[in-house]
């Protein structure tokens, strides 16, 4: 038995589920459990909004509580990437559980020098539930479109892998310090206590009702309801508080003899359009940018500074797209459909902006963001990949009214317009003045005009991606077999089903 082992705990922030962890326990006498924030959080321009770091800390505070608890003294230690060093100078065993290695290189090469230096490790894969390396490599043999091989890879899903924690040996204590601290909290500018309150970790709670989960259907959830109607657990699953497949299991139990909905609509079909796009972002080169990116349709994006910080900021003067845009940057969590409504205004719908800046704004704000669900959905939304229907276009003002006639979310987020009556909540530019006047917000003093003529300019938007869609289909440059790295085509979420699941 090893006398130390070092768990680096990249997105694995939990007890529960989490094979490294298990595996270093086994194996090892001590513990030395290391945190090492991901380049993002470490630049001086922060791509981090402060709520994604309030929630990071609260998650790293309950990971240190939870093992000192665990017949243990040590916790977490938050470090720099060059104190690896410390793992080098034990030199012992070092145990990680998945994290970087599908997202940017630089992040998978510190982790390979780990596995490669001086000491013993392992790898450990908790991040989703399909094996993506099995995924990759069928892509890569062009194979997906049979049948017989994508159950390949889905294999992994039936088999339960709930690893619960149990530590009944030594205490595995070393060096460590005596509370949790968090240097890179005070280096940013802030401190713990100017971090934000948010709204999910109360709603976690309380969505996980029997009756609520077995008629789950996403498009019947609303992207504007005053409490979510989702489960909000995205920034947990994103840090790993949440392990995917004790989310899929545990879903798996409750519909157990019950009528209940299925994929695409039901929450494990949420869950796999996770895995989809994680498997999708290991096989395709440049997966977060337009060039280079053999699945991306190349479209002429407008450069426009104004236009952009009107979006970013909440000042469009589309009370519904700003209301969103306010509750993303208080918040950090958006609903599903809020984000599709917002995406589809800043790219093809509306102001003619590349998706990549989208997803900068959306990677510092959201407290889930994630690199290939971030990216992939952008390219959904914005029709540059995977969705291909550019001509159905979300009206910033009939979209929201569908599910919030009064506009309440819109009166909740822009309190400025709470006075309008509803009939002009969407569009108070229609009101005549002396409804402006009694609501006490003048179009264009208090709040601005609209940036946009959407129903102009969404048609003339609709040709510019038809003419994209037409290059992209007679420029032997754009045609995907000619692409590098493209021998391999991204699995439906219905590839994605077991056989079982797809026989209902
Ligand atoms: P639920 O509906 O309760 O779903 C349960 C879980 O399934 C989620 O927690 C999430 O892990 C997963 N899931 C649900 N929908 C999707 C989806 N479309 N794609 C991938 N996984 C999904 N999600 C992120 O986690 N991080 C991101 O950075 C992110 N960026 C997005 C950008 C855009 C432009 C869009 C349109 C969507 C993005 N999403 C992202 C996907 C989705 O909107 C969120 O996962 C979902 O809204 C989170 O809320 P929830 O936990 O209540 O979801
Ligand atoms: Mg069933």
């Amino acid at each position: 038995m090893a006398q130390t082992c070092i768990h680096w705990v990249p997105q694995g922030l939990r007890l529960h589920d989490n094979p490294a962890l298990m595996a270093a326990l086994r194996d090892c006498r001590k513990l030395y459990p290391v945190f090492i924030p991901r380049t993002p959080y470490l630049h001086n321009n922060t791509s981090v909004g402060i709520n994604r770091w309030r929630f990071l800390i609260g998650a790293l505070k309950d990971l240190d509580g939870s093992l000192r608890k665990l017949n243990s003294s040590s916790g977490v230690d938050v470090r720099a990437r060059s104190s690896l060093n410390v793992s080098a100078m034990l030199s012992t065993n070092l145990s990680v559980g998945e994290c970087t290695v599908i997202k940017k290189k630089t992040e998978s090469v510190s982790c390979d020098a780990c596995l490669k230096g001086n000491f013993r490790g392992r790898r450990f894969k908790c991040l989703i539930c399909y094996d993506y390396d099995l995924c990759a490599s069928c892509y890569e043999s062009g194979a997906t479109t049979t049948r017989h091989t994508t159950e390949h890879p889905m294999q992994c899903i039936l088999t339960r892998v709930d690893y619960d924690l149990y530590y009944g040996g030594d205490t595995f204590s070393v060096d460590q310090p005596q509370s949790f601290t968090c240097p890179y909290c005070g280096k940013m500018g802030y401190t713990e206590t100017s971090l934000q309150e948010h709204v999910t970790s109360e709603h976690a709670e309380t969505s996980t009702e029997v009756g609520w989960v077995c008629s789950f259907e996403k498009p019947q959830t609303s992207p504007n309801s005053l409490t979510p109607s989702t489960t909000v657990l995205s920034p947990y699953v994103t840090f790993g508080c949440l392990s995917a497949r004790t989310f899929w299991w545990r879903l798996t139990d409750v519909y157990q003899g019950k009528k209940h909905s299925d994929p695409p609509v039901s929450l494990h079909g949420q869950l796999l359009w996770r895995e989809f796009y994680y498997t999708a972002s290991v096989g395709i080169p440049n997966f977060n940018k337009m060039e280079g990116n053999s699945v991306c349709t190349q479209v002429d994006w407008d450069t426009n500074p104004e236009y952009l910080a009107a979006w970013t900021e909440a000042r469009t003067g589309f009370p519904f797209i700003d209301a969103i845009m306010t509750q993303l940057r208080q918040e950090g969590w958006i609903h599903h459909l809020a984000r599709h409504a917002v995406a589809c205004f800043l790219t093809r719908g509306d102001l003619w902006i590349s998706w990549e800046e989208g997803q900068k704004v959306f990677e510092e704000l959201l407290l889930d963001g994630d690199w290939a669900l971030n990216a992939g959905n952008w390219m959904w939304l914005s029709a540059s990949a995977f969705f291909h229907q550019f001509f159905r276009v979300y009206s910033p003002v009939a979209f929201g009214k569908k599910t919030d006639k009064n506009g309440d979310y819109i009166k909740k987020y822009l309190p400025l317009l709470k006075k309008f009556p509803a009939a002009y909540i969407y569009e108070p530019w229609k009101a005549p003045r002396s409804v402006q006047q009694a609501a006490g917000c003048i179009v264009g003093k208090d709040y601005p005009h609209p940036i946009v003529q959407h129903e102009v300019i969404s048609k003339k938007n609709i040709q510019r991606m038809k003419l994209a869609y037409a290059k992209r289909s007679t420029d032997p440059a754009e045609s995907p077999s000619k692409k590098q790295g493209v021998k391999r085509k991204a699995p439906s979420v219905v590839d994605m089903l077991t056989k079982k699941e797809r026989k209902k």
